[in-house]
């Protein structure tokens, strides 16, 4: 029986977490090119860009978060899919072992990490016949940042900025521009969005996701569709949310829509909004051996090209000779010095931290002296050598918002002087900040090899029963670059950008 399905799944797996297709690199290429490149977002996508050619180098994940594993699959009729759907299973768990994946599925009732990204719903396979004698997989891997910003209206409704979105085209354009705006950074931007008119509340997210299969470049058959994906995509990139939303001409590189028929009664717009780590491959297999016959996404006249050439790759993140450096542990006066906008590079000792360590906070002193320290909020993919010694392959920033609720408590108890994640924090965080001398910076989301190559060694590991991506992680850090987008003084570069971009959605939306 397909003898070799299972090996064709893992590298589909492995390629579609660590090797971007080409035509994501060429929508990332030319976001690049149209930022200064020592402005924020020009430097933010150039430390992008420089992650993108070193995972597919190296062979390791773009992004820590590798997402929820969906796989769309065709076969030919009669083909045996309870079988091959515990192929894929064991597939996923052989990926995650070798670190091309980080165990992401939890217990939603006890929080347990299964530890090999297999649980009730994970992964995610959809099957369906076709006449051909072949088999097509093709699979998305969406991260936890992104899926959060996903979207769904009911028309007619009331948008911010834009007014009222009717039962039209043109209110779904309005839906659309209108999650992008609410989106800013949190889903990583610049991101891309797969959109569904219509369907009910179920089919019409699934169908929103089904668009991000097809390439960013294509054109919509249906000429309404298309006209609308267009000027999407103008008005998107006039908003200036930018890169991390950090300010910026680049904040979308693809709108991709599709249509379901509806009831009467309901008029759904769902929005699936995936990141710039856009991670989608696929493959074709021969139906007798499931040996991978070719690649979807990536064919001979769609070569994979570096982002940056050698040089540019040695040079690292264009440095402007203003940036700030800082050691860990650091002083309340150092922290109060600092504004929005500047952009510091931290060494010494640094902590991870995210959902199950914010919450342990609430109720329990932390595991090691926070006073002065750097807490990261981060689960990062890590291996453990056969010495019994950890590495961290993947270590980008997460969605820091998710902590809102505990971190200016966390502040005032522990004496954390440096907050890093991505994104951005809301009012009483900002407010935490003020009264504890405290900073948010934010670091580019997804760069999870650049952040990787930043850290020198892993010094220990706290509460690592919550499971790899929870566990307090303790690091040495070498010049880890990012931006104080929240300072001590009460200011907030995402505030500051929701308001600005609000302000030309209402000029180009409306
Ligand atoms: S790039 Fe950002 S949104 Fe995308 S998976 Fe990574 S952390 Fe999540």
């Amino acid at each position: 029986m397909l003898p070799n399905f299972f090996d064709s799944m893992v590298q589909l797996i492995t390629r579609t977490s660590t090797d971007l297709p080409p035509d994501v690199r060429a929508a990332m290429g030319t976001a690049l090119a149209t930022e200064a490149p020592q402005t924020r977002a020009g430097q933010a996508l150039t430390i992008i860009a420089q992650n993108i050619d070193q995972a597919e180098s190296c062979e390791g994940p773009i992004c820590q978060d590798t997402g929820m594993p969906t796989f769309e699959i065709k076969v030919p009729v009669g083909a045996n899919q309870i079988w091959m759907k515990q192929q894929i299973r064991n597939a996923i768990a052989e990926a995650t072992r070798r670190g091309k994946l980080r165990p992401n599925s939890v217990d939603s009732i006890t929080g347990e990490n299964s530890g090999d990204n297999l649980g009730p719903g994970t992964p995610i396979v959809h099957f369906e016949q076709w006449e051909k004698n072949e088999i097509e997989v093709k699979l998305i891997l969406k991260g936890g940042g992104c899926e959060n910003t996903n979207a769904q209206y009911a028309l007619p409704t009331d948008l911010d900025h834009l007014g009222r979105a009717d039962r039209t085209l043109d209110g779904v354009r309005k839906c659309i521009l209108h999650a992008v705006w609410k989106a800013q950074g949190k889903g990583c931007s610049p991101g891309a969005v797969g959109v569904c008119v219509g369907g009910d509340r179920t089919s019409g997210y699934l169908h929103a996701k089904e668009q991000l299969f097809r390439t960013l470049d294509d054109t919509n058959p249906d000429p309404r569709l298309a006209a609308i994906e267009d000027a999407v995509m103008d008005a998107a990139n006039q908003l200036t949310v930018g890169p991390m939303g950090f300010g910026g001409k680049a904040s979308l590189i693809g709108c991709k829509i599709g249509a379901l028929n509806r009831l009467p009664a309901s008029f759904f717009v769902s929005v699936a909004y995936d990141c710039w780590a856009f991670r989608r491959l696929g493959v074709t297999l021969d139906a007798q051996s499931g040996a991978i016959a070719s690649w979807l996404y990536r064919d001979a006249d769609r070569r994979s090209t570096p982002m940056l050439t050698p040089e540019q790759l040695a040079a690292g993140f264009p440095r402007t000779g203003r940036e700030i450096r800082l050691e860990a542990p650091i002083s309340e006066a150092q922290i109060r010095s600092l504004k929005v906008g500047d952009v510091v590079l931290v060494s010494g000792k640094m902590f991870t931290g995210r959902d199950a360590v914010h919450a342990h906070l609430m109720k329990h002193d932390p595991p090691v002296d926070l006073h002065g320290a750097v807490l990261y909020h981060c689960g990062p993919v890590v291996v453990k050598e056969g010495d019994g010694t950890w590495r961290i392959t993947a270590a980008g920033p997460t969605t820091s918002i998710r902590e809102e609720p505990y971190q200016a408590e966390i502040l005032r108890r522990y004496g954390v002087r440096i907050v890093i994640g991505k994104g951005g924090m809301g009012a009483k965080t900002l407010a935490g900040l003020k009264e504890s001398g405290a900073v948010y910076l934010n670091g580019v989301g997804g760069a999870a090899q650049f952040y990787a190559r930043c850290i020198s060694r892993v010094t220990g590991v706290s509460l690592l029963e919550f499971g790899t991506p929870e566990a307090m992680w303790h690091l040495e850090v070498a010049d880890f670059p990012a931006i104080v987008t929240m300072d001590a003084h009460g200011n907030s570069l995402h505030k500051d950008i929701e308001a600005e971009s609000g302000e030309r959605l209402h000029t180009v939306g409306g």
